[in-house]
Order: structure tokens, then C-alpha cells, then sequence
């Protein structure tokens, strides 16, 4: 049997712990917009992308076009939305020296706008991308103007692909051994909007020596365990209630 968790449960734990770390996956940010990709109102199901074909190294060498228009709808829908209240929670419990790191699937930049400042992407992200011939690199902005005017954007000086350094399937993840090491040191591990389906990633929860609590809408792949402690609910209604026990 699972067992479940209240908001004030999480934060008296909270409270006792001294090194905490937060695993995100999407659903920390679909109350902004964000789209989770593998939800029901996913962007790939709403705006008929196939993640298969647009995260597919193999398939982006053969046609980058349509990860590229996957990128342009993305960053223009990054650019009008705000972190969650869930995000604001983790930035203020890093600032309190509670929680110690992030590890985060997502490439949507709401962590850093919230203010959490030691953070793993293992999935990369579109902060820097390059030349796939000659390693030029470029910043967000040169990749972001580019892409705005470009159906595919090419380098300047070699005409080589280019790929922004968000991790595709087939490519290794970022940063793994980090997040292992992270986990390992942690007394209190959260799992916050991840079904945890994508590995390497969902392998991390069971190498935790200490309790787990995942907070999700909907399914989650980890088996329940004697330190495991479960909330299928929204995580922004979740952690405001923790936010207001842990000041009671
Ligand atoms: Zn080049």
C-alpha cells in the first residue's frame, strides 16, 4: 500500500531535515503553461508534435525543421509565463540553506526565475546551443533571434546544424553522476511533478538512503517502500500548505 502524505506531515519532515533535495520533472510547471509533454494537454498532443521525431537525434540530423518549430512555439510560450508558487518554495528553502540542490528534467528556465541557484539540468536546456561542425558556440539570445527569422538556423561560418544542448533520446543526460552523488547526500528527497517514466532519471528516487516524499498529479513509477511517502495532488495547492504550516 501506498502511503500518503498531508501538507503538514511534509513540513514537520521538512523541519527535521538538514539537506534536502528536489527532483521536477513537468508537472511542476503545467499550472503556468508549460506544457507537459507526456499530459493530456501536452504540446505535443495539442499542437501535434511527436516527441519521438522532435527529441530523435537520428531524426533531427536527417530534418532539423521540425524540432525547430517545436523551439519557436516553445520559447515563445517560456517567454509569458511566470515560475509557480512550487518553484518560489524551492528557491525560498535554498536561500534558508535547507535545500541544497535541484535536479531537473525540465529545459523551461523556471527554476533560475525563481531564484534556485545550484541546479542539475540532466536534460539539458537552450541556454547555450552549437555548431555541429565547427563547435561554435551561441547564447540564448543569438539562438533565439535566429530562430525567430530562420526556419532552421545554420552557422554562419561553416553552414554546419546547429543544436541548442537540450538532451535528446539517444544522447547521454547531464550531470547524472552529480545528481547521484546529491541524492546520496540528502535526508529528505523530493519528488515534485515527475511520473518518473524517463530513465536514467526515474532510477534516482531508489538510490535515496533517506525518506522520499513524491508529490504528483496522476501515476508515479516508484513502488511504494517504508520511506516513501506519496500526494497525488496539485502540487502549487500542496506546498502553499506546507509554505503555511512551516510559519505556524
Ligand atoms: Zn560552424
Amino acid at each position: 500500500m501506498q502511503r500518503t502524505i498531508s501538507p503538514q506531515e511534509c513540513a514537520e519532515m521538512l523541519m527535521a531535515a538538514e539537506r534536502v533535495v528536489a527532483l521536477t520533472g513537468a508537472g511542476i510547471s503545467t499550472a503556468v503553461g508549460v506544457p507537459d509533454f507526456r499530459g493530456p494537454n501536452g504540446l505535443y498532443v495539442t499542437r501535434r508534435y511527436d516527441p519521438e521525431t522532435v527529441f530523435d537525434i537520428d531524426a533531427f540530423l536527417h530534418d532539423p525543421k521540425p524540432f525547430y518549430d517545436f523551439t519557436r512555439d516553445f520559447l515563445s510560450v517560456v517567454d509569458s509565463i511566470e515560475p509557480t508558487a512550487t518553484h518560489r518554495f524551492l528557491a525560498r528553502r535554498e536561500s534558508e540553506g535547507k535545500l541544497h540542490c535541484v535536479v531537473t528534467q525540465n529545459i523551461d528556465f523556471l527554476h533560475q526565475r525563481a531564484g534556485s541557484e545550484n541546479i542539475i539540468s540532466v536534460h539539458g536546456g537552450y541556454w547555450t546551443s552549437r555548431c555541429l561542425q565547427c563547435g561554435q558556440e551561441w547564447n540564448f539570445e543569438t539562438l533565439r533571434s535566429r530562430v525567430e527569422t530562420e526556419s532552421v538556423p545554420f552557422c554562419k561560418d561553416c553552414k554546419g546544424l546547429i543544436k541548442p544542448d537540450v538532451v535528446f533520446f539517444g544522447e547521454a543526460v547531464r550531470g547524472m553522476d552529480r545528481a547521484v552523488a546529491e541524492v546520496e547526500e540528502a535526508d529528505l528527497l523530493l519528488v515534485l511533478g515527475s511520473s518518473l517514466t524517463v530513465y536514467p532519471v526515474a532510477s534516482l528516487p531508489a538510490m535515496a538512503r533517506c525518506p522520499v516524499i513524491v508529490v504528483n498529479k496522476g501515476p508515479v513509477g516508484l513502488m511504494p517502500g517504508p520511506n516513501r511517502f506519496f500526494a497525488d495532488e496539485d502540487l502549487d495547492e500542496f506546498f502553499e500548505a506546507v509554505g503555511a504550516a512551516l510559519k505556524s
